[in-house]
């Protein structure tokens, strides 16, 4: 069938698309929308996602669930959002792990530089190396020893392939050049619940799921992984400080949206967003987390793409060179 042609040359089926377009961003949002998080209730992911989509959902006038779908680290939450529909109404918020899994799996549900479109960045949050209370060594020159000498008994806790806490843990192996025993986990959640337990020896997680444990004594804190000492802990050194040297990573998240969601409904999104992170409410929150909202300026969508674009190609031969794959 011959495409049929409007007096302007565009096809009957793109001007279709393009009315339908700016009818939905005229509307946007008219229901619920749902934020999935990649990782269980109660951990990090979790913790900066509920602060970020209820200031959103105030802006937006509607409301924002948010539904955990953690496993695989973070690539089954990410594999349900690129199959949702291109609409606005799912949405995912993950963080530096969309940019890891890209090299750590074989194989994955979807294509991430093109299953998704782009809302913007959220925060960039500092790690912290962490054991349960009573793990012997003092200092993290200390639990470096502990951990080369008791490889084969010592646990460490992380969120699954592609998680942060994997990939810190993945750099602990590589500057001590030792393997030891990983414990995975749907999130670092109920991974945190573990180690306040005693079932679990050691973590490098978010502060975002550390601070308040660290300040309350109930864990062991050996560094962070920030440049510099972070002003709610500053009795804990970096880890460069301690003992490994250049041992920096921050963990950046970002919101995505299914690919072929309409533009002006990424960048609707991308202005709510920019509103919540000048919320004081979540300026404060995020502070006693330990970790600062991205500039209004990353808050977009093409700040985002860049930056997943830069991680995947920084990470990659890191992740290559360390030769472990999730298939
Ligand atoms: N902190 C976790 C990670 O290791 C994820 C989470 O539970 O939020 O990626």
């Amino acid at each position: 069938m011959k495409t049929m042609k409007t007096l302007f040359g565009i096809s009957a089926a793109f001007a279709v698309s393009l009315l339908a377009t700016s009818a939905l961003a005229q509307t946007y949002p008219e229901r619920t929308i749902t934020m999935v998080v990649p990782f269980s209730a109660g951990g990090p992911t979790d913790t900066v996602t509920r602060l970020v989509a209820e200031s959103m959902s105030k802006d937006l006038g509607q409301q924002i669930v948010v539904e955990n779908v953690g496993g695989a680290g973070g690539t089954l939450g990410a594999g349900r959002v690129a199959s949702a529909d291109a609409d606005g109404y799912t949405l995912l918020l993950h963080h530096i792990g969309m940019a890891t899994s890209a090299t750590l799996y074989r194989k994955l549900a979807y294509d991430t530089l093109n299953a998704f479109e782009y809302v913007g960045l959220v925060t960039d949050v500092p790690m912290a190396i962490v054991a349960r209370k009573d793990l012997e060594p003092t200092d993290l020159k200390g639990l470096i020893e502990y951990m080369k000498a008791n490889k084969d008994t010592v646990t460490v806790a992380n969120a699954g392939i592609g998680a942060a806490s994997h990939l810190c843990g993945m750099m602990l192996m590589s500057a001590l050049q030792t393997q030891f025993v990983t414990v995975p986990y749907k999130g670092t959640g109920p991974a945190m619940t573990d180690l306040l337990g005693g079932q679990v020896d050691v973590m490098c997680d978010q502060t975002t799921n550390t601070t308040k444990q660290i300040q309350g004594g109930t864990i062991k804190a050996y560094a962070v992984t920030s440049p510099a000492r972070l002003g709610n802990l500053p009795d804990i050194p970096t880890a460069e400080e301690a003992g490994l040297p250049g041992f920096q990573v921050g963990i950046w998240h970002g919101i995505y949206a299914p690919k072929g969601t309409p533009a002006e409904v990424t960048e609707r999104l991308s202005k709510s967003l920019q509103l919540a992170l000048k919320d004081p409410n979540v300026v404060a929150r995020f502070a006693e987390l330990g970790t600062v909202p991205s500039a209004e300026a990353e808050a977009t969508p093409a700040a985002l793409k860049a930056k997943l674009e830069g991680e995947i190609a920084r990470w990659k031969p890191v992740i290559e060179a360390a030769g472990q794959f999730a298939d």
